[in-house]
């Protein structure tokens, strides 16, 4: 078990478009289960590798209904749009209204490097599009609205 620690808003890194990964090797294993770990520790629900300071195409993301690991994700298709509240483990203390396609289809490679594509909905379509948009090097903050001090009952 390794936890790394988050990158802050105003870190470059955040604003650059990460890198894809060329080959899934020892490394990136142990990069997709230490970003588990992670995630778990700071009980977020996505975290994308230029968020622990690695610009590559990688994200894990569990919203509750268990952990999905993706090295290169790419959104194929979208469908509808749905308004909800979104936060960062990146920009602490703050959340914001974020439109965003309500159902996604998303292309990836999984751990042993097979193809995978999965259809969400819900909390994991909004997770997974955050986290793509941190490979862009986008923030919630660019698309928010109403980008409000997190109160308890949110929290
Ligand atoms: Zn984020």
């Amino acid at each position: 078990m390794a936890v790394y620690k988050i990158v802050e808003i105003g870190d470059e890194i955040l604003k650059e478009k990460a890198k894809p990964v060329k080959s899934i090797n020892a490394n990136i294993i142990k990069l997709l289960d230490n970003m588990a770990d992670t995630l778990a520790d700071a009980k977020g629900a996505g975290l994308a590798a230029p968020q622990i300071g690695v610009s590559k195409r990688v994200i894990v993301v569990d919203v509750g209904e268990g952990l999905y690991e993706m090295v290169n994700p790419q959104i194929i298709n979208t469908a509808g749009q749905e308004t909800d509240v979104e936060g960062c483990l990146s920009i602490p203390g703050l959340v914001g209204d974020v439109t965003r396609a309500a159902t996604v289809k998303v292309r990836y490679l999984d751990r042993h490097g097979k193809e995978k594509n999965l259809t969400a909905k819900g909390m994991l379509a909004r997770a997974l599009q955050h986290e793509i948009d941190h490979l862009e090097g986008i923030l919630y903050i660019d698309r928010a609205v109403n980008i409000r001090k997190l109160s308890k009952k949110e929290a």
